[in-house]
């Protein structure tokens, strides 16, 4: 079996043709929001309904981070490495200082609660933006089910704690990324639970705190972008219904990595960052790639 699928002949260069899509570790019922510590050697990742975050460390396999977490989902790091993380279950944005105490970054906006804030991105200037769908409060899987107050916006929070809306317009934002030179933002809009809604990514224009344009930037097919990250190309690498699709910055498909289990939610890491992250479903998986990631630190 091939582990890949040539869209565009330039994704014959981005993978290596012997390098297998290894499952590294099973047994979740979601999993998602992988972060990757390259400092400790590990990698963080959600097990949502089960409420708990796990480390996954080479050569030692799995131990539990964080049980209850929460139901916490993506994850990021900021500048000064620290985890910063999305909770459905207390609906907030929270930063794991490095003596382990926990700051919340977010968890209300015009005097409201949050949603259920899905994933998150730290900026180079030091602001955090996050994600604010409904899926987390829609039912008892994922999270508490609770009255949605808030519209399902995108977030940024200033490093002084300003929180401000930035995207309003979308049905369910999820995933998100910034191009290696935060020029762009890409924005998956996965639909609103039980609505036939279109899912697609959008893409941005970045000037300072403002964001302009908007336009869809592709289609996944098969399944929905959840989980986005770009290599130092600017490659946007998405998760999909069928493993990871790889889009090139002017929107067109370059290659797929096929994974067996619907994917969540990816990452970079290892020890050139050249090696793909992957929650899916029930499984964590890795592939080494003949990229880097952008995402920081
Ligand atoms: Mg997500």
């Amino acid at each position: 079996m091939s582990f890949y699928e040539a869209i565009d002949p330039r994704f014959s260069a981005f993978v290596m043709f012997n390098a297998p899509v290894k499952q590294l570790a099973a047994g979740f019922d979601w999993a998602e929001g992988p972060v990757w510590f390259g400092d400790a050697n590990c990698l963080l990742f959600s097990d949502i309904p089960n409420d708990r975050i796990l480390r996954w460390t080479p050569g030692a396999g799995l131990t539990t981070f964080r049980s209850p977490s929460n139901h916490s989902n993506g994850h990021t790091r900021d500048r000064q490495g620290r985890l910063v993380s999305c909770e459905h279950g207390k609906r907030r944005v929270t930063r794991t200082e490095l003596d382990g105490s926990i700051t919340v970054i977010a968890d209300r906006f015009a005097g409201k609660p949050l949603n259920s804030p899905n994933d998150v991105v730290v900026k180079s200037d030091g602001s955090i933006w996050f994600t604010d769908p409904h899926y987390g409060i829609m039912t008892n899987y994922e999270g508490h089910k609770a009255d949605q107050e808030l519209p399902c916006q995108v977030y940024r929070v200033d490093p002084s704690g300003r929180i401000d809306a930035v995207l309003s317009d979308f049905r369910c934002p999820n995933g998100l990324a910034f191009s290696p030179d935060e020029t762009r933002l890409y924005v998956a809009d996965t639909g609103r639970m039980y609505h036939p809604d279109p899912q697609h990514i959008r893409v941005f224009t970045v000037d300072g705190t403002r964001l302009t344009g908007g336009e869809v930037f592709h289609t996944i097919s098969p399944g929905c972008a959840d989980g986005i990250r770009t290599d130092t190309d600017g490659n946007l690498w998405s998760s999909a219904g069928d493993g990871v699709h790889c889009i090139a910055p002017d929107g067109t498909l370059l290659g797929k990595i096929l994974v067996p289990e619907l994917v969540s939610n990816i990452c970079f890491g290892g020890r050139a960052k050249h090696q793909l992250f992957i929650t899916a479903t029930t499984g964590l998986y890795t592939v080494a790639l003949n990229r880097q990631g952008a995402q920081t630190p």
